[in-house]
């Protein structure tokens, strides 16, 4: 339930004073409370204060039950009441993160699972906790090279900033070594940052966690200055969309693309390398990041029509009304909260949606995706339909160059 504003004499109308002077803030005084966004949030239901509610509390000056509400840690950043919004008012990246910042400096403390990852994130530059120096671990035995810039520094046309689910987690090492073998095939001319790579910051800044972005952001640059390259190339959307919408505030401007970006613009040099039937019928999920928010749909359904024997469904929901999976914007340590307080899995929802298209494979591009809906496969019982795949290995499966081939 929304508050009754409070009594003239509690007002306390900073928050909203200190929400207007943020960059993308002002917009937030036109807000019509037209319920666009908290209808079209797929929490919204569950939220005590979905993003509508949080603006009338700032207004009225009174935000001390929306701080203390589980709503402050509900939202998976998907973009979509961003999107919605007819008076195009940044809720996402703009409201949320201040009042997740609201919550931290009255003491509100984030869900436990979530804390962790912060805790690791600045103990070891990575979410999952991992010594750096394992950061390599995904390339043990591979049958390509991976030149490491920071033991043999030389100027290359690209750094791959690896990521780290796909350094870290097993199901994603394969994903890594697959998309190594391709752009050693396409003869690209391509690094790694080695133990030096960490994680860009991202879920940190969505929940209002500023200080240790900027940290993230100042270490990551002093690194990237280190090396000479063109581009830096990510596997993660989320860490894409971070270097390319919040690092530049911070003066950091450096070209970069996600791969399915990079590999489409190298489609007619891959087609000829296309050469098994990869016999399956595919549907694509779109990620919020590469898809949603920077409107990328053609590149990886591009990809995947180029493979042969792939036929390509859609589901209901796609491109820019495609539902999230519930794991981004720290989403991924929030699946606990989100179902005790009256959410859902968003990924045991979709991956239903792929499944009533009569798909035998499910294809992702977020190195998030591949183990939540592999999980979520298991739990709605759809795993003996369906396959979750990265399209990095259906495209190494075409190229005869998935790890099944190379063990
Ligand atoms: S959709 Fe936009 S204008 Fe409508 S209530 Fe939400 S923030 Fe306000
Ligand atoms: S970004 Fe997505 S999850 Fe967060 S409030 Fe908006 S619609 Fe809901």
């Amino acid at each position: 339930m929304v508050q009754p504003p409070a009594p003239e004499a509690e007002l306390d109308l900073s928050f909203l004073e200190h929400l207007l002077a943020s960059p993308d803030g002002e917009p937030i005084l036109s807000c019509m409370q037209c319920g666009t966004c908290s209808g079209a949030c797929p929490l919204g239901h569950a939220m005590e204060y979905p993003p509508r509610a949080m603006i009338l509390q700032a207004r009225v000056g009174d935000m001390s039950p929306v701080l203390s509400s589980p709503s402050v840690w509900m939202c998976v950043g998907c973009y979509t009441c961003t999107l919605r919004c007819p008076r195009e008012i940044d809720l996402t990246d703009t409201l949320w993160p201040a009042v997740r910042d609201e919550a931290l400096q009255k003491g509100m403390q984030p869900p436990a699972e979530l804390q962790t990852a912060f805790q690791n994130l600045y103990m070891y530059g990575n979410v999952l906790g991992q010594s750096p120096r394992k950061r390599l671990k995904w390339a043990d035995g591979l049958d390509v090279p991976v030149l490491d810039l920071t033991k043999n520094p030389q100027p290359v046309e690209i750094i791959w900033l690896v990521g780290c689910y796909p350094s870290y987690y097993p199901r994603n090492q394969v994903v890594s070594r697959e998309f190594a073998r391709i752009l050693t095939k396409l003869e690209v001319s391509w690094g790694v940052l080695g133990v030096k790579e960490k994680s860009l910051g991202d879920c940190d800044r969505l929940f209002g966690e500023e200080g240790l972005f900027e940290t993230l952001v100042e270490s990551n640059n002093e690194l990237f200055e280190r090396h000479q390259f063109k581009e830096l190339i990510l596997l993660d959307p989320h860490s894409f969309r971070a270097l390319q919408q919040f690092y530049p505030r911070y003066g950091v401007d450096i070209p970069a693309q996600h791969y399915v970006t990079y590999l489409a613009e190298r489609i007619d040099q891959l087609r000829p390398l296309l050469q098994k039937p990869v016999n399956a019928t595919v549907t694509y999920h779109d990620n919020c990041c590469v898809g949603r928010r920077c409107a990328c749909f053609d590149a990886p359904r591009e990809l995947l029509e180029a493979i042969p024997g792939i036929s390509l469904v859609e589901m209901a929901r796609n491109k820019d009304n495609a539902l999230c999976c519930g794991g981004g914007g720290g989403g991924m340590w929030l699946d606990a909260h989100i179902t005790e307080h009256g959410g859902h899995r968003l990924s045991d929802e979709r991956i239903r949606q792929a499944a009533e298209t009569g798909a035998n494979v499910l294809a992702v591009s977020c190195p998030y995706e591949l183990s939540r809906f592999e999980d979520s496969a298991k739990v709605v019982g759809v795993d003996d339909q369906l396959v979750v795949r990265d399209i990095i290995e259906l495209l190494a499966e075409s190229m005869g160059l998935s790890e099944k081939e190379k063990t």
